[in-house]
């Protein structure tokens, strides 16, 4: 066999590629022949182009406005000559910065691992068998099975297809789906032309099609272009965004302030070092050096919190979007309800029979109530229908090796082989009977699937499945000559979709044993109907309580589906989801995609937040709606399975994919991928989404007082003429070191009891609110009190100023452990919440006072910081003034909670 990427394959008929490659479209590649190509040809991956460097990251830490301060504030010192100073202002830029770039680092890698976990796979034909595999094991002469939302594995050279297209636009750039054919070209052919090249990396938005892989990995026309994995999601979210206008604010008013400091020292006539350096402490004071990394961290963390509940982040800012989440729409089939389907009622016109039974197992009885005596196989309609239903039918089901059955392809499907068996009608034996030519593949457009078959008789036939609406227009009769009575049919869909049962409806069509193909235009008429089979669906009951919990917390759920309007607001009221109540006082609760059609987009956005369920909905109209319901001003989620949902989960703010059923399609468009495609994963994801922003708003409320009250102490010496109470050396040790040992461990705190009893989180509301910001001030104005008290109390006990600095430097740290306990919740009691909820604020007090003892006591960190040992004294007024700060906040929350809001 030669190298295979040097073939021209688009040129060779079905014969010269089958025996180029030693392989064929029937059995595929024999079973051993695999692990010998692939040690040829390596594994099915492309070499991950170099995004930014590791330095690159490293160096952009640097970037930041705050940063350029305290550089600037380095090369001051050094001119003049204060070496410690220089020393620790910078260290602190580079711990700073190497914090930030761990950070960085860890959470795409977070990101990384996750999105690589969820490896994407391809159906295969090996030895005969079809199978499921990673698509990394792919090698040359595999013959591969491409769907509707499949994304093109590797090369391949398309052998049959039915009605294939392809999305190309990763390739060329051009998104219109290309229409592809298995017809030989010439050799010239430019790529974009080789209509029978599948190329890896597209995706198939329509039909389905066999092939055989020509190249893998870098050999692969995306492997030489090689620019698709260039970089990782960035990791901007929009809170991080207007963290960096703060800082750029916060510049210009510490430039501001600092140069008003250095005016009035100088106009009292002072030495130009010491007005440099009272203009640098107020600066490197007003910096929150910590915020960045912290900020960084907390969303790292979330990423990995949301992981183990289930939702992979695809997309950093989704972290902080999910917890203002106000609309939730999500699929029914599979998310809200089991995916567990068991045929209940089946209608051959004008006989009802009823089924027994559970789940996939094919054993209970099918019975009829109005012919007790007759055995219902003796029913030749019965048995044609669920023959039907056997054969037009792609899903294998199994016994698994747990006793259980195992489906591999459709729920709905795997329930008409379990009704077909309950009969006797085993799949196999029926096919045999009846074998297959072609089929027309279901396609959710379409609402339908079709199968031409051979048969004993003399003659070929047609058997058709899917939706009433669509199939009851396309048939002539009943299947053995009844008059059809569509207002008949359709009473019989509602009372069965009433209970929640989800109807499939059955044709037939006899055609000449001469036809080999079928096309949709084969059966736009002369169809007769074998009847109807109703399956249930049962609700998940995770997903009541988790619509339970959403409801309860403001946050809206609707019901989109391609479902039947009747099964599914059957579904919905079991759920439990609210919607309008018209005139009457009854709930008027779901609408039909042809409703949808008719109200013009002013009608839409008016009532489209009280409607529960919308049914039969098309991809188009599920854009529409997101755009309706953002309109409103909702952050709208939206789940989709489909290839033709990715332009609704794009427009959504959290596009939520499916992580068992979802095509690659709509993964690739996702914000969040479900790892168990379960409703109860997304708001578990809101929750935790709503925990980890409040998080960070903690970390926020707790840092600023401290900077507003170190800028204080500064200006307030400078116009005042006092002596500095604390050097900007000291002004940065407390910075860092409260910031990793106090403010960082805010990030661990536990979501809040209550958190989903709060109504949504305005996106455009301030981080922090009046409230909040008012507290903020007189908490710092209260610390600039409290360090001036101790300083002067000192002085006046004569002791030398560094003592006295020490002094002060440890109120202000004790402060900050103080507010840092009641920071832990900025609206509850730190007594509600718990004293001992989140040990590792404890912990971090405790390390930290460690560090101050050692601060004040130890010779080496005297002579570096300018510190020197106190007596007992300022410790315990240290600890009255955090006690004092501790309680009037905490008083300050009753008060503003007893506020209506
Ligand atoms: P959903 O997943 O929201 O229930 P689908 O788009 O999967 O909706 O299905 C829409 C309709 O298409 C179903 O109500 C059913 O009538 C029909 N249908 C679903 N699956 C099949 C299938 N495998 N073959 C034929 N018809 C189907
Ligand atoms: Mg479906």
């Amino acid at each position: 066999m030669s190298r295979p990427e040097t073939e021209f394959w688009h040129h060779f008929d079905s014969k010269e590629i089958t025996s180029r490659l030693e392989t064929s479209v029937e059995e595929g590649l024999p079973l051993l022949e695999i692990p010998r190509r692939r040690n040829r040809f390596g594994s099915n991956s492309l070499t991950q182009a170099k995004a930014e460097t590791k330095l690159q990251i490293f160096i952009r830490q640097f970037q930041q406005p705050l940063v350029y301060i305290l550089l600037a504030a380095t090369a001051l010192t050094i001119v003049l000559h204060e070496w410690a100073d220089a020393a620790v202002i910078f260290a602190v830029v580079l711990v700073n910065s190497i914090i930030g770039f761990v950070q960085e680092a860890k959470a795409l890698q977070a990101i990384n691992a996750l999105s690589k976990a969820l490896s994407s796979e391809a159906t295969v034909i090996r030895g005969g068998q079809t199978a499921t595999i990673p698509a990394v094991e792919l090698v040359p002469g595999d013959c591969v099975k491409l769907q509707s939302g499949d994304r093109v594995p590797s090369d391949i050279r398309l052998l049959k297809i039915r009605d294939l297209q392809i999305d190309e636009s990763a390739l060329t750039g051009e998104s219109v789906p290309v229409e592809k054919s298995v017809a030989e070209l010439p050799e010239p052919t430019p790529l974009a032309e080789r209509l029978n090249i599948a190329y890896s990396s597209t995706l198939v938005t329509y039909g389905t099609g066999i092939g055989i892989v020509v190249a893998t990995g870098d050999h692969t026309e995306i492997g030489h272009i090689n620019k698709l994995i260039a970089s990782a999601d960035v990791l901007e979210t929009p809170l991080v965004r207007r963290i960096n206008e703060l800082s750029h604010m916060l510049l210009k008013v510490i430039l501001l302030l600092a140069g008003m400091v250095a005016a009035a020292i100088l106009l009292r006539g002072a030495p130009a070092v010491e007005v440099l350096l009272a203009a640098v402490a107020l600066a490197v004071g007003a910096i929150p050096e910590g915020l960045p990394a912290v900020v960084t961290a907390t969303l790292a963390l979330g990423v990995s919190r949301l992981a183990s509940r289930r939702a992979i982040v695809r997309k950093l800012p989704a972290v902080e979007t999910l917890g203002s989440t106000s609309v939730i729409c999500s699929d029914k089939t599979g998310t809200l309800t089991q995916n567990q389907m068991t045929v209940r009622q089946v209608t051959t016109g004008d006989t009802q029979f009823h089924v027994d039974g559970a789940g996939y197992e094919p054993a209970g009885t099918i019975s009829c109530a109005d012919r007790p005596d007759e055995a219902p196989s003796q029913d030749s309609r019965l048995s044609e229908l669920l023959r039907a239903g056997a054969l037009c039918n792609d899903t294998r089901l199994s016994a698994g090796d747990d006793g259980g059955w195992k489906v591999e392809g459709d729920p709905t499907e795997a329930a008409l082989l379990v009704s077909a068996a309950k009969l006797g009608l085993i799949r196999d034996a029926v096919e045999a009977e009846f074998p297959r030519v072609d089929t027309i593949p279901f396609e959710s457009q379409y609402q339908y699937m079709a199968t031409l078959h051979q048969s004993p008789r003399a003659e070929s036939v047609v058997y058709v499945k899917g939706s009433v609406e669509r199939l009851l227009p396309m048939c002539r009769q009943w299947s053995g000559g009844g008059s059809l009575v569509a207002a008949n049919v359709h009473a019989q869909v509602e009372a069965m979709a009433s209970q929640g049962l989800r109807v499939l409806a059955f044709a037939k069509k006899i055609v000449s044993p001469e036809q080999t193909s079928l096309e949709h235009a084969d059966l736009s008429d002369g169809l007769e109907l074998l009847g109807l089979q109703g399956m249930i669906d049962p609700p998940r009951p995770e997903a009541i309580q988790a619509v339970a919990a959403c409801q309860g917390a403001g946050i809206r759920v609707k019901m989109i589906t391609g479902d039947h309007v009747g099964t599914a607001t059957a579904i919905a009221a079991q759920l439990g989801l609210q919607g309008r109540f018209d005139e009457g006082g009854e709930e008027l609760f779901g609408i039909t995609g042809v409703q949808l059609e008719n109200l013009t987009d002013r009608e839409l956005i008016e009532s489209v937040e009280e409607i529960a369920v919308f049914a039969r909905v098309s991809p188009a109209q599920k854009l529409r709606l997101v755009e309706a319901l953002q309109a409103c001003g909702n952050i709208v989620a939206m789940t989709g399975d489909g290839v033709n949902d990715a332009p609704a989960l794009r427009q959504a703010n959290i596009g939520v994919a499916m992580g068992i059923t979802g095509t690659e399609v709509t993964k690739e468009a996702a914000d969040m991928i479900l790892t168990d495609d379960n409703f109860a994963s997304i708001e578990a994801a809101v929750e935790e989404g709503r925990g980890i922003y409040d998080n960070l708003t903690k970390f926020i409320a707790w840092t600023l007082p401290t900077n507003l009250g170190e800028a204080g102490i500064i200006l307030v010496a400078a116009f005042l003429g006092l002596q500095l109470p604390i050097t900007p050396l000291q002004i940065l040790w407390i910075n860092m070191s409260t910031a990793i040992l106090l403010g960082a461990t805010l990030a661990f705190e536990p979501k809040e009891p209550g958190i989903m009893s709060r109504t949504p989180r305005d996106p455009n509301e301030a981080i922090l609110s009046l409230e909040l910001i008012i507290r903020t001030l007189w908490a710092g104005g209260l610390l600039v009190f409290a360090t001036y008290a101790v300083f002067a109390f000192k002085k006046s006990l004569g002791v030398d100023l560094d003592s006295a600095r020490t002094a002060s430097v440890n109120v202000i740290v004790i402060g900050q452990a103080a507010y840092l306990l009641t920071c832990r919740s900025v609206r509850v009691s730190l007594f509600k919440i718990g004293f001992f909820t989140n040990p590792l604020v404890l912990i971090g007090i405790a390390a930290m006072i460690g560090l101050q003892l050692l601060l004040t006591y130890l010779p080496l960190l005297n002579q570096i910081f300018g510190t020197a040992p106190t007596s007992w004294r300022p410790w315990a007024l240290a600890v009255a003034a955090g006690l004092l700060l501790f309680t009037l906040a905490e008083l300050d929350k009753l008060r503003t909670n007893r506020k209506p809001s």
